[in-house]
């Protein structure tokens, strides 16, 4: 009577949610106190002032029908076109108004692009370790298959001989995600060029465009003066899709957009399949409100240094109990080795000491655990006597 697939999807929890749950009824037995929750990635650092003044600046200017109507399907003018020069402004782009699409968080802008490039037996790629929403999006939401390239786990770069392997007459699309979930590290240049010019050749080989989604929630969180390369700069195929989620602290506004540059093969056909996805889906019209809201402070950030020096202490203090992990340079993730072969009986081992870890299987990682460390820097120092104590057990 109803889609199997869909009521399968409905009954199960993805892990992150399922061990987020068990912190919730955990902490109703012991108090959250004694809870170290390092399993979801829900912005601690409080929205900027700017973001409470843009709202009520916004209902004083537009009064309580206009804040709340709708806007065009595409999202308002105005908006898309302070989103073009935000980004002009900062990467000496040349985007303007008809290159967004504004969505309802980057999940949505994800969905949409999906659906508006996948046809019968096409392929996506991500490339582990990789967030594993896109497995539903990809494959239940745009019907093609996903397929996973082995991470570089030495640097969680990119292993090109294993991408270049995976790429075949159906791939329609590379996805890529930088800052990343849940390695927290960045794609230097060099990896974002040798990826241009890879998708480049193969676009060739298969007489085809081979497509890069750029998924990037975590623009701005980047730590230690690093600059992150703008990927539209260096391959013309690639769809942004961005979300105010993470860098304003605004989660549950759900507000992004979709990024459809001119210089794209198609560049009109790609943006009206955009329009299209987003009809098909009932993805018109994001959040009015917080169209405008995000318009009003786009480039402004929560204090992200809060989470570079939470990322920091975790990972010092990890590393002196022994832990392998790279470096986190964005995002607020660390994603060490676990310390036995199964990162899901790792996970298991943590809970005895109330550290909540997600294992990376999810994430095409095993072997792997994420922490989200965007939780109050207090808690991060309370926690690494407890990771001392769960390190221990592996001494004995
Ligand atoms: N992509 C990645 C890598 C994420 O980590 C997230 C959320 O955590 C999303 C997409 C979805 O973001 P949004 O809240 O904007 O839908």
């Amino acid at each position: 009577m109803f889609a199997k697939s869909m009521i399968e999807l409905g009954q199960k929890r993805s892990t992150i949610r399922e061990i987020f749950e068990y912190g919730k009824r955990r902490a109703a037995e012991v108090g959250a106190e004694n809870i170290y929750d390092f399993s979801i990635g829900n912005p601690s650092v409080p929205a900027p002032d700017s973001v409470r003044e843009a709202v009520i600046d916004v209902l004083d200017t537009n009064g309580p029908v206009g804040s709340h109507s709708y806007t065009s399907a595409q999202g308002d003018a105005d908006v898309r076109k302070a989103m073009a020069d935000d980004l002009n402004r900062r990467f000496g782009t040349h985007f303007h108004a008809d290159n967004f699409y504004m969505t309802v968080g980057a999940a949505a802008a994800l969905s949409a692009c999906f659906k508006a490039l996948a046809e019968p037996e096409d392929e996506f790629i991500a490339i582990a370790p990789f967030f594993p929403e896109y497995r539903c999006f990809v494959e239940k939401g745009a019907g093609a298959k996903l397929v996973v390239v082995d991470a570089d786990t030495s640097a969680f770069q990119i292993d090109f001989d294993k991408l270049s392997a995976a790429i075949n007459a159906h791939t329609k699309a590379v996805i890529i995600n930088s800052p990343n979930n849940p390695s927290g590290t960045i794609y230097s240049e060099e990896t974002i060029q040798r990826l241009a010019e890879l998708l480049t050749r193969k676009s060739k080989e298969f007489a085809h465009p081979i497509f890069l989604i750029s998924d990037e929630p975590y623009r701005e969180l980047v730590y230690g003066g690093l600059e992150l390369p703008f990927v539209t700069k260096y391959y013309n195929n690639t769809f942004v899709c961005y979300s105010y989620s993470k860098s304003l602290s605004l989660p549950g506004e759900r507000i992004g957009y979709i990024l459809v540059p001119d210089e794209m093969d198609n560049a009109k056909e790609a943006y009206a399949a955009v329009c299209g996805a987003g009809r098909s889906l009932g993805y018109v019209n994001a959040p009015s409100l917080f169209q405008r809201v995000a318009a009003k402070c786009a480039g402004q950030t929560s204090d992200i240094s809060i989470y570079e020096k939470s990322g920091n202490m975790l990972y010092e203090g990890l590393i002196k109990l022994g832990f392998t992990c790279v470096k986190p340079q964005g995002a607020f993730y660390l994603f060490p080795q676990s310390l036995e072969p199964d990162a899901n009986a790792f996970c298991e081992r943590a809970k005895k000491y109330d550290l909540l870890l997600v294992p990376g299987d999810d994430f095409g990682c095993p072997g792997h655990v994420r922490i989200s460390y965007c939780v109050p820097t207090e808690r991060i120092e309370k926690a690494l006597p407890k990771f001392a104590e769960l390190a221990a057990e592996y001494k004995r």
